[in-house]
């Protein structure tokens, strides 16, 4: 499908809900609910559940210099070179009004992907990553772009008469036959959710009121749409990816305390999924992993709702068996975006499909989201791995562009979108990774401030007085350095993250030992009155280490601290640029000429133990078996070079 081919086809589809059977009926749009703010209450719902910790206001956290603020420079140039008119294309062809400008391409509108049916999720993901701009930089042209598409989206919601917004190439018609329980191909409400979200976001973080209006009138819609369907139905319907339907509606209702709305976050729930995990049964072999995880970041919001611990139960279970039994050393999990039995770890890993990105993105959400409930070191570390060597390594750092998948076939190399003819689910969750950082360095309660990252910053603690600055060069040295800055003496606690790769953590405050832990995985506790002033360094200590999955010893990847080693391997048979690509279905078929990489032998300890430093910060050396010695850098560091990250030994040498 060219730029601008289905106008005028696809204008003013209308739908009718009926009851009954359940149905819904091509006919006379009935949906449209009247101005959201005369039916439903519209003050922010308290939780039933309160968190332990809270996080911090974006605005209260600057980043300075180093790799995750140049990431977020990217992403915003990145998100300032694209053409709101460009993302609502379909929307205003949806709503019989004509586009403004051609629309985009790759999951946008080629035919390629069609069957999916995603077109519109991309300005739901852009609607999210410039309010998530906006609150981290202040910068007033990310606020005007969330307003302008909101005021877009409210005048497509008045000419079509609904509160659905949609880019389907047949209109609302898609969602309608969802909703009979017909069968479709494509994944409406997973691309829903995303407008869904990004409404949210605008109206959470940019504070836009128009943003909000036109959620309010979206979930509306969503309400009285899926009335008409049975349980069972609805548990149907639920099979086909949907996002985090049950998030958001969660979120709607602490936005506006709504019952309706949590009666939906609750239906949207998929029992099928929950109930098993809610009982610890891990029945994952198999199923799509990004399909799942959303649903877990929404099983978390739910019980944060509605208070009941089945929720909670699941989303934790199923953190548990994917973050510590099915990931791989860089944090991410997959084959070919399903999970596999663990048992066949060998017959996956070098697969170039794994680790698809967007299953990282939001395996860090539902770690955020379980941490505020439980503030535990190991979701933080989970948190950093997968940071470092997921997300961060996720991203070009010359073009600003995102990978899709994060393979580990020996050789291969990463494969980033192109800006205007991919629009893949991770080029959406990539444009929000790189400028949401700030959500996860600093965490608080009434009196105790965590450090969870080592990344150059500061916080404002406005309600204590308090503002900490961190100066580090974290991950090149293994310390970090943190001073006060207070109206007044404070006595706070000071959390300190001992992370389970540093076997000891040594805290000095003004030049004193102050703490000493042996224990790796735990927080180091600084209870004292702080005066203005008052410097902390912690020293931790990075050392070389193996992984391996427990079905394959003889498969091992090898870590410095938080990081993935990764062989460097060099350029040669590389075109320049051919590693920016449309179609993230051929991962595997670009540069595929055959490769033989490095041969390592020994046992997994004694190689890492024979990691030497090499010439520059973070470089190393390793001697492989007969040939050159392979050059390690961190995995976040490959860019436009073959690397490994995964390594089948030989048997040591008799
Ligand atoms: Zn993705």
């Amino acid at each position: 499908m060219s730029a601008g081919s289905c106008s005028l086809r696809h204008s003013r589809r209308q739908f009718l809900a009926t009851a009954g059977t359940g149905a819904l009926v091509a006919g006379t749009l009935q949906l449209a609910a009247p101005s959201a703010s005369a039916v439903t209450p519209r003050q922010p719902a308290a939780a039933p559940v309160a968190t332990k910790v809270l996080s911090f206001d974006l605005a209260d956290v600057e980043l300075a210099d180093g790799p995750f603020l140049h990431a977020q420079r990217k992403t915003e140039a990145y998100l300032l070179s694209l053409q709101p008119d460009r993302l609502l294309h379909n929307f205003r062809v949806n709503a019989g009004l004509t586009p403004k400008a051609p629309v985009y391409g790759g999951w946008e509108s080629a035919p390629t992907w069609e069957d999916i049916n995603c077109h519109g999720h991309t300005l739901g993901h852009y609607l999210s990553a410039c309010s998530l701009a906006y609150r981290s930089t202040g910068d007033a042209r990310f606020r005007q772009r969330v307003d302008y598409i909101a005021g877009e989206l409210a005048a497509c919601q008045k000419a079509s008469g609904t509160g659905l917004v949609c880019a389907f190439p047949k209109g609302p018609a898609l969602v309608a036959a969802h909703l009979r329980g017909e069968k479709i191909t494509g994944v409406p409400w997973y691309t829903l959710h995303k407008i869904y979200a990004g409404l949210r976001d605008g109206a959470l973080l940019a504070d836009s009121a128009v943003a909000r209006d036109v959620l309010l009138r979206l979930a509306d819609w969503g309400v009285v749409a899926t009335r008409p369907l049975s349980d069972a139905q609805f548990e149907a319907m639920l099979e086909t990816e949907h996002g985090g339907m049950n998030e958001v509606y969660a979120d709607l209702y602490f936005m506006t305390g709504n019952a309706d709305y949590r009666t939906l976050a609750q239906r949207f729930s998929h029992k099928a999924v929950m109930e098993p995990l809610a009982k610890g049964r891990d029945y994952l072999d198999g199923l799509h992993a990004n399909t799942q995880v959303p649903k877990a970041v929404g099983f978390e919001r739910v019980y944060q709702a509605t208070g009941d611990a089945q929720y909670h139960q699941a989303a934790a279970f199923f953190w548990q068996t994917v973050a510590l039994t099915r990931s791989f050393a860089t944090g991410g999990h997959g084959d070919n975006e399903h999970f596999f039995p663990m048992a066949d770890f060998a017959d996956h890993v070098f697969s170039a499909k794994c680790s698809e990105t967007c299953g990282q993105h939001n395996m860090l959400k539902l770690t955020r989201a379980l941490f505020l409930h439980d503030p535990r070191a190991e979701y933080a570390d989970f948190y950093e791995r997968t940071l470092y060597n997921g997300i961060l390594a996720s991203q070009d750092p010359d073009s600003g562009m995102a990978t899709y998948f994060q393979g580990a076939r020996p050789g291969y190399m990463k494969l980033y979108h192109t800006p205007e003819d991919s629009f893949w689910c991770c080029t959406g969750t990539g444009m929000e990774n790189h400028v949401k950082y700030r959500d996860s360095i600093y965490f608080h309660d009434d009196r105790t401030l965590y450090v969870n990252l080592f990344v150059p910053s500061a916080v404002t603690w406005k309600e204590r007085g308090a503002k900490l600055t961190q100066t580090t060069a974290f991950p090149e040295s293994p310390t970090t350095t943190l001073r006060w800055t207070l109206r007044q003496p404070a006595e706070l606690a000071l959390k300190l993250r001992h992370p389970r790769w540093s076997p000891t953590a040594t805290v000095l405050v003004n030049g004193a030992e102050a703490a000493r832990s042996r224990a790796p995985g735990s927080y180091v506790q600084l209870d004292r009155t702080w005066h203005e002033g008052d410097r902390v360094e912690l020293r931790l200590a990075m050392e070389a280490a193996a992984e391996w999955a427990p079905a394959a010893p003889d498969i091992v990847a090898f870590t410095y601290g938080p990081l993935v080693l990764a062989g460097a391997l060099g350029r040669e048979g590389l075109a320049p640029g051919s590693d920016i690509v449309v179609n993230e279905r051929l991962y595997g078929q670009y540069n595929a000429a055959p490769f033989s990489p490095p041969m390592l032998a020994g046992a997994p300890d004694n190689l890492a133990a024979s990691i030497r430093p090499g010439g520059k910060p973070l470089e190393f050396t390793l001697d492989s078996a007969g040939q050159a010695p392979v050059r390690l850098i961190p995995y976040q560091r490959i860019a436009h070079e073959r690397y490994a990250t995964y390594w089948k030994l030989a048997p040591p040498a008799a």
